[in-house]
């Protein structure tokens, strides 16, 4: 067996007196798709943004890609944590799309500012990425013309121009129209199939059922249940695993 590629360990995380993570462990295999399900509150997005160092966890340790993003509670000097966030890439509900540059300008510019690369290579890669997205033909308009699905989708490219080890979803599809859920979920299908390591919080259980390796239930700040997803979906153990897939 190689190493995860993601290892995390008794995580913790608080903001003030609130204790929002109380000792995660979790770890991941390269092209492993893990689907986070819990309660709103539970700490889903903390442990996400903690991933990628948008956090500061006061406690634990997390190493991506054989570099430890925290060790025994201490985080990464700055230049290396932003070295290390070129490797995770993250898709929020929203968009936060760059309004005064075109589309393409969108999924060209993190390469041409953050890794230097020149001009015709990362619009070459971006028409790429468009295509990939299904949205080729709408490189050169600006985000506001774009419905919230496609939105999504230059989300995702651009998170992906990066050329990640890793993506992490936020509830991608959860400010969408329910017509648009579908198209964004696709890409997601495809980037998973393609063997995309990825950690993603969503509450579409049939995506869960379709493409998770793996489903993490958390409560309240823990991991409660996790396994195969299949075997989760067929067989919940904890409470709230129950009451969760009983929702659906
Ligand atoms: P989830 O994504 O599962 O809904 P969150 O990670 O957003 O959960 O939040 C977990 C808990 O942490 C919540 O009680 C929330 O109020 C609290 N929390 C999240 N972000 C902050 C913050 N910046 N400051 C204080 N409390 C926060
Ligand atoms: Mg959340």
């Amino acid at each position: 067996m190689s190493a995860p590629l993601i290892s995390i360990s008794d995580l913790h995380k608080s903001y003030g007196d609130i204790n929002v993570l109380k000792g995660i462990d979790l770890d991941i295999a390269r092209g492993e798709v893990v689907v986070i399900i819990g309660p709103s509150g539970s700490g889903k997005s903390t442990f996400l943004r903690c991933c990628n160092g948008l956090e500061k966890a006061q406690q634990g340790n997390i190493r991506i890609c054989g570099q430890w993003l925290l060790k025994d509670g201490t985080e990464l000097a700055d230049s290396s944590l932003n070295e290390l966030r070129r490797q995770v890439g993250m898709v929020f509900q929203s968009f936060n799309l760059f309004p005064h540059m075109s589309i393409l300008g969108n999924v060209a510019v993190g390469p041409r500012k953050i890794l230097n690369a020149p001009k015709d290579e990362s619009e070459k890669q971006a028409v790429e990425l468009l295509e990939k997205v299904g949205l080729s033909e709408k490189a050169d308009v600006y985000p506001a013309s774009l419905s919230g699905g496609q939105k999504q989708r230059v989300a995702i490219a651009r998170a992906l121009s990066m050329q990640p080890e890793v993506m992490l979803f936020d509830e991608p599809t959860s400010a969408l129209d329910p017509e648009l859920v579908g198209e964004v979920l696709q890409v997601m299908k495809t980037l998973a199939k393609e063997g995309m390591t990825m950690m993603v919080v969503t509450h579409e259980m049939s995506f869960a059922r379709d493409v998770a390796d793996t489903l993490v239930v958390m409560e309240d700040g823990k991991i409660v249940e996790a396994g195969p997803a299949q075997t989760i979906f067929s067989n919940p153990q904890h409470s709230r695993t129950k009451v969760l897939l009983q929702n659906l």
